[in-house]
């Protein structure tokens, strides 16, 4: 261990990150990589069928930010990609986000105007509104076309995905999923919307394409790894190692869920090919009121691939995350609540008696990143160090 100058624990983009910017600056630095493969959840490979999928389901880049933009930029070609999402609504397939589009399919021509006018006059300078915020309008039109749109877009599909009512799912994860003033399809909002030209496989081996980086796979740091709480150094493979120590993982797993387990909702990710061009109209069909499933995403449309007569598909199954179920092997996504984060401010203030080591990610810091926070968060704390 002594040739490394830093310990990266997890290859996602928190990790990559993390070793491409101190292998820059002529830093060696091992990455150990529990899974088969590099890239964490954004990994993408092709299926029998020669599609590229997105294995650890639907990722989309989308961000406001430039410099993380012109960072990724360094390791792969990007092109256009605006997504949009329609939802199943009443037997119609109308956008998502709702927007007046929605309105105008699913409401008599009379009464959708009268929303409209109802709404540019309640948010007048707003392209955008909150479910919650429309709920609680006194005004009886807005309020009931609020009532509909969170009872038919989100309070099944909050339940489904989260297992809880919608009422316990924090209010953020609710406002990820605004209600559109005006007829904007577009699923985000952001100034970048760009996919990688090649998938995000081949972003990530460009960018740990370094002779200072050496990953080693299939390999559960827990294994390597030993903290001695008396006299707070950290050993890898039983000798002291005093060099930085990122840790992109879930940390309640690196304290041997001492302090019990952090909640996390995971997905049985469901993929099916179909003999035909394509099995749906966009990239992604989201399902609120029907099936067990949260959405049906079709890669060829994400990825931008043309096939004849083979189409490839991804449903997604909400379930607990549980280590042992074969079924949801992955914890995908924090359960933000007051309860879940106490517990893990106890992860965390533990970690923190080690100074060498670092929480940096999704998972590590039990926070619901999207994967351009993850790569600023990244970069920040890579210029700590290079300070
Ligand atoms: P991860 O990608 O999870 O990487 C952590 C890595 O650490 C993994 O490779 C793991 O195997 C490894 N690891 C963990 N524990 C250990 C251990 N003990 N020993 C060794 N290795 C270990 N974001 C977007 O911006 N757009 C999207 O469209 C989008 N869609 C998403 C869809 C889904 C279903 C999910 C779950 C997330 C989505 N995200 C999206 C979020 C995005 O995936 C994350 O922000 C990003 O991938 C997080 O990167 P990370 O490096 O923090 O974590
Ligand atoms: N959501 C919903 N209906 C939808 C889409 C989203 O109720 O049709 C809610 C749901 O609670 C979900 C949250 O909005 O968990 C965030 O959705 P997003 O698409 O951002 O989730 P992700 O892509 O991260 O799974």
């Amino acid at each position: 261990m002594s040739k490394f100058d830093m310990l990266i624990v997890g290859s996602g983009f928190a990790g990559a990150v993390m070793a491409r910017k101190v292998a820059d600056q002529g830093k060696r630095v091992l990455i150990v990589e529990k899974r088969a493969q590099i890239g964490g959840n954004m990994y993408e490979c092709f299926d029998e069928a020669g599609i590229r999928i997105h294995l650890y389901g639907p990722h989309i880049f989308h961000t406001n930010n430039q410099e993380v933009f012109d960072f990724l930029k360094q390791y792969s070609e990007f092109y256009p990609y605006e997504h949009k999402v329609l939802g199943r609504i009443d037997g119609k397939l109308v956008p998502i986000p709702f927007n007046f589009t929605s309105l105008e399919m699913l409401f008599e021509k009379e009464k959708a105007d009268k929303i409209k006018e109802k709404l540019k006059e309640a948010y007048p300078e707003q392209e955008k509104v909150s479910i919650l915020d429309l709920i609680k309008n006194e005004d009886s039109w807005i309020k009931e076309f609020g009532e509909f749109v969170f009872e038919k877009v989100f309070v099944h599909y909050t339940a489904k995905q989260w297992g809880i009512p919608i009422e316990e799912v924090d209010q953020s994860t609710i406002n990820r999923v605004p209600v559109v003033l005006g007829y904007d399809d577009r699923y985000f909002k952001d100034s970048i919307q760009y996919m990688p030209k090649d998938g995000f496989t081949k972003l990530f081996e460009n960018m740990l394409d370094s002779d200072k980086i050496e990953i080693k796979l299939n390999k559960n740091i827990t294994e390597m790894l030993r903290l001695d709480f008396e006299t707070k150094k950290v050993y890898v493979e039983e000798e002291e190692f005093t060099g930085p120590i990122i840790f992109t993982g879930a940390v309640d797993e690196l304290l041997d869920f001492k302090y019990g387990r952090l909640p996390y909702r995971s997905l049985d990710l469901v993929f099916e090919n179909y003999p035909k061009t394509y099995y749906q109209t966009n990239s992604v069909v989201n399902y609120p009121n029907e099936e067990e499933f949260t959405r049906i995403t079709e890669f060829k449309y994400l990825t931008n691939q043309e096939k004849e007569g083979t189409t490839s598909i991804l449903k997604e199954y909400p379930l607990k995350y549980d280590g042992n179920n074969k079924k949801c092997l992955d914890p995908y996504y924090p359960i933000i609540n007051g309860e879940n984060l106490n517990m893990y401010e106890q992860y965390k203030k533990e970690v923190e008696q080690f100074t060498n080591i670092h929480l940096v990610g999704r998972l590590a810091e039990y926070k619901y990143y999207n994967m351009d926070a993850v790569v600023a968060r990244a970069l920040e704390v890579s210029k700590e160090f290079l300070k």
